[in-house]
């Protein structure tokens, strides 16, 4: 019940990441479905592609990690022009994603982690000790069945959230990130 993102927004588009690469980040990992897309849907939109050239000049290094296979992050790493992926990554657990970074030579501390799930993404940067920010779910509609688990899960730790953090979970409501 510890790990929490340093901060949460509607969407990708609603970071500042300006002010993160002045903060010292440099490396951003991404998860990939309902973050940047929904299941439905296989490549990057214009204003992906765009978001992803703006991040880039800004300086970062743009990584996607994901559960899902790599025929599907793979094409889509390429046409989002991403320095790289993991998929298969087996979040929460958080072996393969360290592996990775450490493949990567990333220094922990200029990452961060964005997602939409609390139970995968956020927990795995939880885990290394990594900052990472949540963003609301593009599409629950189009959730894997592993996903539906893991969003069970998610109710539960919300339920605690409640308690534990009632201004973090005031704010995810606000933002109406969630709907509990
Ligand atoms: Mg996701």
């Amino acid at each position: 019940m510890k790990y929490f993102p340093i901060e949460v927004h509607k969407t990708i588009f609603d970071i500042n990441f300006t002010r993160l690469y002045a903060k010292g980040k440099k490396i951003i990992l991404c998860d990939l479905d309902n973050t940047l897309i929904p299941y439905s849907e296989s490549m990057p939109s214009k204003e992906l592609i765009e978001w992803a050239d703006r991040v880039k000049a800004i300086g970062f290094k743009l990584y996607l990690f994901s559960n899902n296979k790599d025929t599907r992050v793979l094409p889509f790493s390429l046409v989002l022009g991403a320095d790289g992926y993991l998929a298969n990554a087996f979040k929460p657990f958080m072996r393969r994603t360290k592996k990775f970074l450490k493949q990567i030579h990333a220094s922990f501390s200029e990452v961060v982690i964005i997602g939409d799930q609390f139970v995968t993404d956020i927990m795995v940067a939880k885990c290394l000790r990594i900052d990472s920010i949540l963003v609301k779910t593009i599409d629950p509609k189009t959730q894997k069945w592993y996903t539906k688990i893991n969003r069970l899960r998610e109710k539960r730790y919300l339920k605690k959230l409640a308690k534990v953090r009632p201004e973090l979970y005031k704010l995810l409501k606000e933002k109406e990130i969630i709907h509990e």
